[in-house]
């Protein structure tokens, strides 16, 4: 595989110490071994390789997911549990101008739907996943963002002024906020978990330890190699997101940055220590900042408090950006600072050139589709996208915006692209000051 990031990356590294994982047991997944022949292989068994697996099994498709660790092991599985809407890094006004007022507006609803469509699931399928929030909100960082929050609740939503924040339980270095009244928190690996036995339960199979290493166009479908088997299929789903490589397919060479993203959760916070520091709402939430952090406070007391992950990875810069995390953490939340973090893990999310995810056919390669980009917010996107692809192979009508259908863009820089990204961060950084 040919992958921008060292090994390091991709192994169990960044990984360590994820909360989720002490609070489900991995269903027992079996290793592929032998040829196998179905309709749809599907690489990667994160959100969208798994929703689309299970809309395809209901419908009863042959499908068969292949992961190459076990099944939510990539972002699905380790990240901030906001299900929430975004998928693109442009804000509406950006895509008005950029793509017209229609296509902003389909692709809005879009984001929508996708919470609902997560929604459905969980009740579809019983699962249980730790629910809370109603909505999520936006902290100002700065007074001036909390005039951009006022320009935005002209449009919609719920402005909290200053003043209202003690009273509304959300004790901290902000300067009022906005509530966007879609999306709720949720625990990823039990939804991940609850997704792929629903997908299961429909007929679909999902190996585990089983990374696809090469795929080739034969006759009319694919062929595709795993370390012990061979698959043939008429059509391949590439849902890889932050995992991808640039050679599976050779088309996706730099279309797409991976970049990584980090979490810590504290052990669970007493009644006295929620009012220390005047927290106290169930609400996710995320500041202004183009940099952000995201945190939210869980149904068992704990919290979870995300941001950017580092430009580097290796077991120092893991180490460097675990302490940064802390530093951030202490400083928003000041009355917690001798409150022990217990866990702290990093992943890889995806973003490209055009701030756009992308969910369509493989340009130049029928019966290929790919899936990705979410940047950083794919819990519901993933599942709607996932979703997508199953309708497109399907051969229904998908009612995929415009804006995500168009073939991502190749970065410059070609397998050095990461290089973009320092000065990418640095511009950020100054524009949040
Ligand atoms: C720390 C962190 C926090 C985040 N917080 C949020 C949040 O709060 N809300 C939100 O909406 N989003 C969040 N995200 C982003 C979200 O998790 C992702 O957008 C989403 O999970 C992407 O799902 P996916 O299925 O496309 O990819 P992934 O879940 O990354 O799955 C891709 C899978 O492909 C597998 N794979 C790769 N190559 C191969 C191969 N050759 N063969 C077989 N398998 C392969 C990988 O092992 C991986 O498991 C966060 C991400 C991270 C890392």
């Amino acid at each position: 595989m040919k992958r921008i990031f060292p090994a390091y990356t991709y192994g169990p590294g960044p990984r360590e110490g994820c909360w989720w994982d002490e609070t489900t047991t991995a269903p027992d997944w079996p290793v592929h071994s032998g040829d196998l022949s179905t309709d749809v292989a599907i690489v990667g068994g994160g959100f969208t390789g798994l929703s689309a697996a299970l809309h395809l099994a209901e419908r009863g498709v042959s499908v068969a997911v292949f992961e190459a660790e076990t099944p939510g092991w990539g972002a699905s599985g380790r990240n901030g549990g906001f299900c929430c809407q975004g998928g693109s890094k442009l804000g509406s006004a950006t895509l008005e101008r950029r793509y017209g007022v229609s296509a902003a507006q389909d692709y809005a609803q879009a984001e929508t739907d996708a919470v609902g469509l997560v929604a459905d699931l969980l009740q579809r399928f019983r699962i249980d996943a730790d629910v809370h929030s109603e909505g999520e909100t936006q902290l100002a960082h700065s007074p001036r963002a909390m005039e951009r929050l006022r320009r935005r609740a002209e449009s919609g939503g719920v402005l909290h002024e200053p003043s209202d924040l003690e009273r509304l339980g959300m004790g901290g270095r902000f300067f009022g906020g906005y509530t966007d009244p879609v999306g709720f928190g949720l625990n990823p690996q039990k939804y991940l978990f609850g997704l792929a036995r629903a997908a299961q339960a429909q007929g679909a199979a999902v190996f585990s330890k089983s990374p696809v290493q090469g795929i080739r166009k034969a006759g009319s479908g694919y062929k595709m190699t795993t370390p012990t088997g061979r698959i043939q299929a008429k059509t391949v789903l590439i849902c890889t997101n932050g995992y991808s490589s640039d050679d599976l397919p050779d088309w996706l060479a730099a279309r797409y940055m991976p970049t990584q993203s980090t979490v810590m959760v504290t052990r669970p916070l007493t009644e006295a220590e929620l009012q220390a520091q005047g927290w106290t709402s169930r609400q996710m939430a995320y500041d202004t900042r183009n940099l952000l952090h995201y945190f939210r406070l869980m149904p068992d007391n704990r919290f979870l408090f995300g941001m950017r992950g580092g430009l580097m990875s290796s077991p120092r810069a893991e180490a460097a950006i675990r302490r940064k995390v802390r530093r951030d953490f202490d400083r928003m939340f000041p009355g917690w600072a001798e409150v022990e973090a217990t866990h702290m893990w990093s992943g890889m999310v995806c973003l490209t050139r055009d701030l756009l995810p992308f969910v369509g056919e493989v340009p130049g390669h029928p019966g290929l589709f790919a899936g990705l980009a979410y940047h950083g917010n794919g819990v519901a996107m993933g599942s709607y996208c996932g979703r997508a692809l199953a309708r497109l192979v399907l051969g229904e009508p998908a009612n995929i915006p415009d804006v995500i259908a168009k073939p991502p863009s190749k970065f410059p820089f070609g397998r050095w692209r990461r290089l973009l990204m320092p000065p990418a961060y640095a511009a950020m950084a100054l524009a949040d000051l």
